[in-house]
């Protein structure tokens, strides 16, 4: 997996009808193999940077070439170097797989720091994989998934945070989602780590060099100024997990539940936040059986609304088989959208369902708010533990407080202010999560008086815990768990 010398290649773009498709080649002998598919420059002889038109082709058989010149099939190429001579009639027949534009980027300046030819063929479904399949049997070997990202990590391009990054992007499926991405990959958080991987490095340095010379400066104890910089890099770490519940929101996006009983709007509602006639409307209970589920971005979020059959009991099969499935969403979703029909007043269900939801993050829509108001809802507040995040009085078929209901949403959903910093891989999470457990620990004894050793240890611990995020201290397993989930070609 760490082996770097040999040379990769792999399609880089998605396999499908597009205008075009990339082969990537990456490595010591990148530049030989790919001439040796190539007709047009040779591209071992030109510099870094630069984009050569021509075929990519494959060598075929060796012939010597008739007094004509003619030969069987394909076309004739020269091998040797300096083009046919006379003494060298030997000549390689080449069929023409695509016509391409192969770019060229010498070591280091290239996404792995190595020699790296991207080959721009026509897309569809075989263009690309021929011209892969002639750079495999020109001595190229197939890449595995994540292998580039993985020699710019290995090269020293890019720290691990910023490799992840990129697999980040190319899944992003929202502004959020992306933009996160892309700081990361910048360094943000690379940089955000290392200055807390600063100040925790003179930490331990001052507290060892006390164990060590404890005689000269009286005494192990850990000085006041020290445990202020643990203080200070504890609260950090904090501040970075605090935004990661919204991190993981922008990266993976959540999951909303709208229910509530029978006949209140869901449906409804759910087609107008959508934007589109989804849902089964009608005015008869319990229409709604199975689970209709559909994306939407609700600031940079990406939420998946599932509109749910009531949780009533009874029913028939069918009507109880699309209870099951509601109460599952309901347990799996971040957020629930509570809908109660505001013209009709409040009966047991709605009080057995505030209950249910007590504790949980819930949106409240007063539904129907064209008709005239009779349910009391303040009632529900304390049922439901402190009252919903929000109230919104909505009337889905007039579309009334629907712009409302997203900003609830929204601001449901809004992490600290700003992206910067916000974590969001759940391997970073973990790791921050660690670190900041062994900056408790090593606090605590500071401040109990405890001797620099075990304050040492447990600083240490932090700063392998920090250095997993940006790749300073990985093994090889955790890397091949990484690059495994990207995919080929990245
Ligand atoms: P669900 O069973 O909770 O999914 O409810 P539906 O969306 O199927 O709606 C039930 C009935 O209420 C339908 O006849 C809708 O047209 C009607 N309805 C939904 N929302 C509103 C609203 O805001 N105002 C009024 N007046 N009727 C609504």
């Amino acid at each position: 997996m760490l082996d770097l010398d040999d040379t990769i290649a792999a399609v880089a773009t998605a396999i499908g009808a597009a205008g075009l498709a990339v082969v990537r080649v990456s490595g010591s002998s990148a530049l030989a193999i790919a001439e040796a598919v190539f007709e047009g420059a040779r591209l071992s002889q030109v510099p870094g940077g630069t984009l050569h038109h021509g075929w990519a082709a494959r060598p075929e058989a060796t012939e010597v070439a008739g007094v004509d010149g003619h030969v069987a099939a394909g076309h004739l190429v020269s091998t040797a170097p300096g083009g046919p001579t006379a003494a060298a009639p030997a000549r390689v027949i080449r069929v023409r797989l695509d016509e391409v534009v192969a770019a060229v980027f010498r070591a280091p300046r290239s996404y792995t720091r190595q020699d790296v030819v991207e080959f721009s063929c026509h897309g569809g479904a075989l263009s690309a994989g021929r011209v892969l399949a002639a750079l495999l049997a020109a001595g190229a070997r197939q890449a595995r998934p994540g292998e580039f990202t993985l020699r710019a990590f290995l090269n020293g391009r890019l720290d691990l945070a910023q490799a992840e990054a990129v697999a980040d992007l190319i899944h992003a499926e929202t502004e959020g989602a992306h933009a996160l991405a892309l700081g990361q990959l910048r360094g943000e958080l690379s940089r955000q780590l290392a200055t807390i991987c600063e100040a925790l490095r003179d930490a331990a340095a001052e507290v060892e060099a006390r164990v060590d010379f404890a005689e000269d400066v009286g005494g192990v104890e850990v000085p006041g100024h020290v445990i202020d910089r643990i203080a200070g890099a504890g609260c950090a770490l904090t501040a970075l997990l605090d935004g990661a519940a919204y991190g993981r929101a922008l990266r993976e996006g959540v999951r909303v539940a709208l229910v509530g009983r029978p006949n209140v709007g869901k449906s409804s509602l759910f087609n107008v936040l959508v934007g589109e006639r989804r849902a089964i409307v009608t005015p008869h209970a319990g229409t709604t059986r199975d689970l209709v589920s559909e994306a939407i971005e609700v600031a940079g979020v990406r939420v998946t609304l599932a509109d749910t059959a009531g949780l009533r009991e009874g029913g028939n099969q069918a009507e109880s088989e699309g209870v099951a499935r509601a109460r599952t969403a309901l347990e799996e979703s971040a957020v629930v959208l509570w809908v109660v029909d505001a013209s009709v007043p409040l009966d047991e269900e709605d009080c057995r369902m505030a209950a249910r939801l007590a504790g949980r993050r819930v949106i409240l829509a007063l539904n129907k708010c064209d008709l005239p108001r009779t349910a009391e809802v303040r009632a529900l507040d304390e049922a439901l533990g402190g009252g919903p995040f929000a109230a919104v009085a909505t009337s889905a078929i007039r579309g009334d407080g629907i712009s409302e209901l997203r900003s609830a949403l929204g601001r449901l959903l809004a992490g600290p202010g700003g992206l910067a910093g916000v974590v969001a891989n759940p391997r970073h999470v973990e790791a921050l999560g660690r670190a900041r457990g062994a900056l408790e620990r090593a606090h605590a004894a500071a401040v109990d008086g405890a001797p620099g050793e075990i304050v040492s240890l447990e600083l240490r611990e932090a700063l392998q815990a920090l250095g997993e995020v940006t790749g300073e201290t990985v093994d090889e397993d955790l890397l091949e768990r990484i690059f495994s989930r990207f995919c080929i070609g990245k």
